[in-house]
């Protein structure tokens, strides 16, 4: 049985004030949610992140960076290396967000090594994979999203995959208000689990929680999380209200 694991991606919101008062918030809202039950993470802007780990300090809420670079230390300017981020306290780091694919440029190859430093640096790498609507448009969803899960874990040995989680966002989904329908995003989950299944085991893909993430909201979570292979959820938008992001990682679990 998969454990339900909501992250929230902050983007490039929040200041120093704001941040610490938001992950404030998340940590009191999920005060009464047992431990077991489901994870949670929050992922601030990097220069927010030291604060925000003192703001949930003994809580059980986990701290994420929403990127990583894959050299250890250096000459690499306004890069931030899995070493720094375990330093600042984090648990996770988000690799691959489409926004970092299409505003910023990156690739699946750097995608790759970024994933495979975290997992090395010991930090849990959540991979993203998704279609932007033309590509669906075009019927392509299956050919991207297999193309991205492929090459972003290229070379890693079932051992590393097991620190990964999958990240299913339709580029067409994130920030537009758009959700895919639970059935959309039932397809693309099983696809990937399936993929997991040929290029590992049946078993490790069975183990792999896969999100969904998309203009997730309090009233589309649980229908989304009904279902068979959503096993959590990736939020934007709605993890900067504390309120929306705990009523969110309620319906993950009810
Ligand atoms: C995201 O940034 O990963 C995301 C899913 O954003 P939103 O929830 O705002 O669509």
């Amino acid at each position: 049985m998969r454990k339900p694991f909501v992250a929230g991606n902050w983007k490039m919101n929040t200041d120093s004030h704001s941040s610490v008062a938001l992950a404030a918030s998340v940590v009191s809202g999920t005060e009464e949610i047992e431990g077991g039950e489901v994870d949670v993470a929050v992922c601030p802007p990097f220069v927010y992140l030291q604060a925000v780990s003192k703001a949930l300090s003994s809580s059980r809420v986990a701290l994420g960076a929403q990127d990583i670079y894959f050299e250890q230390k250096g000459a690499f300017t306004g890069e931030i290396s899995s070493a720094m981020l375990k330093d600042a306290g984090c648990t996770y780091a988000i690799c691959g967000h489409s926004e970092r694919r299409h505003v910023i440029g990156e690739g699946d190859e750097l995608i790759n090594k970024k994933v495979t430093a975290a997992i090395l640096g010991g930090i849990l790498p959540i991979l993203c994979v998704g279609e932007l609507i033309e590509e669906r448009k075009a019927d392509k969803t299956a050919e991207v999203v297999t193309r991205q899960l492929k090459k972003g874990l290229a070379n890693l040995s079932e051992a590393k995959l097991s620190a990964v989680t999958i990240a299913y966002e339709p580029v067409w989904a994130i920030g537009t208000g758009l959700t895919a329908t639970p059935q959309q995003a039932q397809e693309v989950h099983a696809l990937i689990r399936k993929l997991l299944s040929d290029m590992y085991s049946r078993a490790l893909a069975e183990e792999i929680r896969i999100q969904y993430g998309g203009s997730v909201k309090p009233d589309n979570a649980e229908e989304i999380m009904a279902q068979k292979d959503v096993d959590g959820l990736l939020v934007g938008g709605a993890s900067l209200k504390a309120d929306d992001f705990v009523a969110i990682i309620k319906g993950a679990i009810s």
